[in-house]
């Protein structure tokens, strides 16, 4: 009975592991952007683990996204992301000035963004380098700015409930602040826009003031949840800011 046992607990952690896709080298995650720049469908898209101890500058805990998220492409301090091409080269030089302030999600043009949490919209604009972005104040004094977005669904002033359609996401933002692939910049501040500094950097607060959304997620850290309707959340915490697909 013991040995029938330990065959199904085997079993069952075997069939896991060939759903979690762990992608521990940045090679990988190459790949998977190749792949998914050329229209080929990436085996590993349904959700995978990252192994903070792969990244320079790791969030400590393990990211474990659901299976039925959007991939991320670039994770909070990593110099590689949708913008490698641009960001690889920049980094040669500065190596520190490069590090990704948010997530990117892997999302197709059109597809909906959805609010972290409950807020109000603070900037609703068109950024020449970061193409259309949304800035709300989110409950708990955290700004989020969801950035390369399409379509606005929300205006400057909008109060917004957790996993509102906010948004579509964008195409493919062919400057150096998106790189060449369609996904959704992700961040989180804890300080609002700053309105005395000059250029790009004063809509997303000070570099200091950026903080790591792995740290926010409902589902305790590095465990970001799809949303679900109906569902209760801790209020200070954050849904995934993307639809989930259908299992
Ligand atoms: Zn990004």
């Amino acid at each position: 009975m013991k040995k029938l046992l330990a065959i199904i607990v085997l079993g069952l952690l075997w069939c896991d592991m060939t759903f979690a896709n762990v992608l521990t080298e940045h090679s990988e995650i190459y790949k998977a952007m190749k792949e998914i720049k050329s229209e080929r469908t990436y085996k590993g898209i349904t959700g995978y683990i990252i192994r903070p101890e792969e990244e320079k500058n790791p969030s400590k805990f393990p990211i474990i996204l659901p299976k039925n998220s959007a991939p991320i492409i670039s994770d909070y301090k990593s110099i590689f992301g949708a913008n490698w091409e641009y960001g690889l080269k920049r980094n040669k030089q500065n190596a520190q000035g490069n590090k990704h302030a948010g997530i990117d999600f892997y999302v197709k043009t059109g597809s909906p963004i959805l609010a972290a949490n409950d807020g109000r919209v603070i900037m609703a604009r068109i950024e020449s380098c970061e193409g259309p972005l949304l800035l709300i104040k989110h409950t708990g004094n955290k700004y989020a700015t969801y950035m390369h977005i399409g379509e606005f669904k929300v205006k400057k002033g909008d109060v917004v409930k957790r996993g509102q359609l906010i948004a579509d996401a964008g195409a493919l933002v062919g400057t150096r602040c998106g790189g060449g692939i369609e996904h959704l910049h992700f961040q989180i501040s804890s300080e609002g826009p700053c309105r005395d500094c000059t250029g790009s950097w004063k809509f997303l607060g000070k570099f200091k003031s950026w903080r790591n959304p792995h740290n926010y997620w409902t589902g305790g850290k590095g465990k970001p949840e799809c949303f679900v309707e109906g569902k209760e959340y801790k209020k200070k915490l954050l849904t995934l800011p993307i639809q989930c697909n259908k299992l």
